[in-house]
């Protein structure tokens, strides 16, 4: 059998997505910037697609630009903001278990002067907003917490953090990536300046993303080259990719309701047995706020690279922290952020459930987790000195 149980990392496309991106590689090919017939076909189903996007987060039209992914547009986002507002502070607040994207863009403004307030997280990886609140400075120009961590699933109280913000005139970013599709956004109801959003995670195509930008921020550009996305990111339009990602977005916005009330069942079924069947694993992240689709455990004495690779072996796909950070031996910094020890972030697993996932794909997953779980515990020199060689797993 073959189970992917890997949907933060990416998800299939839907064939309705498929189908409605097609014309548009072949047929309908022009250049959405050129003014002749060819161009003005594939600009009108750009402009139909971006005004549908749009409706989706509770946006303006003029609100989307369109990107090349999640990455890009925290990229963008981060130092559009902090060097537009330069001169006004140097000050930035985000938190402890920001995808990369976001951590390695704070990382490259600190090395240019800005200072960051990296906020820490409870146990359930929560970061708390009177924390935010004693944080601010009077040069704090910019604040971007994520909506929903990649590893965990924990949810961040975005709306709270919003109006605080708004209220402060502070520039509010938050990245929306693995949300979208789980979470209703409304980027006015939820004071958000900037939010960035990646198609791939919510069954749409790879490598097209977006970022809103509430009308009236100020934010430089990052992408230098032509007009397009009405001057503010060069590059020739991704007609397909935009067409797929707004037919992906709508069918994850009117599937949603049902969606996460199925996705959770398969989830929730799976935790519970994994908890109760093998000894010494513990959930990383709390219950309370967290995506339907997560579940990240620790397996004590065995690592988390082991249990992926005999997993596979099973057809069986998983990842080890954020696929991101794959192949790298740094223990994840996320589940480090929540208080576990060293050994407890080297043995963490992410099980991330999706739609087309069944219950016999989850029945098959347990046992076979339990299989190779009791495997590596007997192979471990450990789980051998700690337990006495008793094997009861
Ligand atoms: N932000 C988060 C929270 C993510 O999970 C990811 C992808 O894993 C990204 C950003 C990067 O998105 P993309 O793959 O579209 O560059």
């Amino acid at each position: 059998m073959k189970v992917y149980l890997d949907n933060s990392a990416t998800t299939r496309m839907d064939d309705e997505v498929l189908k409605s991106m097609k014309p548009y590689f072949s047929d309908i090919f022009g250049n959405a910037s050129s003014l002749h017939s060819f161009g003005r076909e594939a600009l009108a189903k750009v402009d139909e697609s971006r005004a549908l996007l749009a409706k989706l987060i509770n946006a303006k039209t003029s609100e989307i630009y369109i990107t090349s992914g999640g990455t890009e547009s925290d990229n963008w986002a981060l130092k559009g903001a902090a060097y537009a507002h330069k001169k006004e502070g140097m000050h930035i607040i985000s938190t402890k278990i920001e995808h990369p994207a976001v951590m390695q863009t704070l990382k490259a403004l600190e090395k240019d002067g800005f200072s960051i307030t990296y906020l820490d997280v409870d146990k359930d990886g929560l970061v708390s907003v009177s924390d935010l609140i004693d944080a601010v400075r009077d040069d704090t120009i910019l604040v971007s917490v994520m909506f929903a961590n990649n590893e965990i699933g924990s949810i961040q109280p975005i709306a709270e953090i919003g109006k605080f913000c708004s209220e402060e005139g502070i520039l509010f970013h938050t990245d929306a990536v693995q949300a979208m599709g789980s979470i209703k956004v409304d980027v006015k109801a939820m004071n958000i300046d900037m939010l960035s959003l990646s198609a791939h995670k919510f069954h749409g195509p790879k490598g097209v993303g977006l970022l809103y930008i509430k009308d009236g921020v100020r934010i430089d550009r990052l992408i230098l080259g032509g007009h397009q996305e009405r001057s503010y990111r060069g590059g020739t339009t991704n007609v397909a990719g935009i067409v797929g990602m707004a037919k992906a977005l709508e069918i994850a916005v009117n599937e949603m309701e049902q969606n996460n009330a199925y996705v959770k069942k398969l989830r929730d079924y799976f935790i519970e047995r994994v908890l109760k069947e093998i000894p010494d694993c513990k959930l990383n992240g709390g219950m309370e706020h967290r995506l339907v689709s997560n579940a990240n455990i620790s397996f004590d004495y065995i690592e988390g690279e082991s249990i992926l690779m005999l997993l596979d072996l099973e057809g069986i796909a998983v990842s080890s922290g954020s696929a991101c950070s794959s192949g790298s031996l740094e223990p994840s910094y996320v589940i480090l952020a929540l208080g576990r020890k060293m050994e407890e972030a080297h043995s963490s697993i992410r099980f991330s459930f999706g739609k087309d996932n069944t219950m016999e794909e989850t029945e098959y997953t347990i046992e076979k987790l339990k299989e190779v779980v009791a495997k590596l515990r007997s192979w471990s020199p450990l789980f051998k000195e700690i337990k006495g060689g008793t094997l009861n797993v």
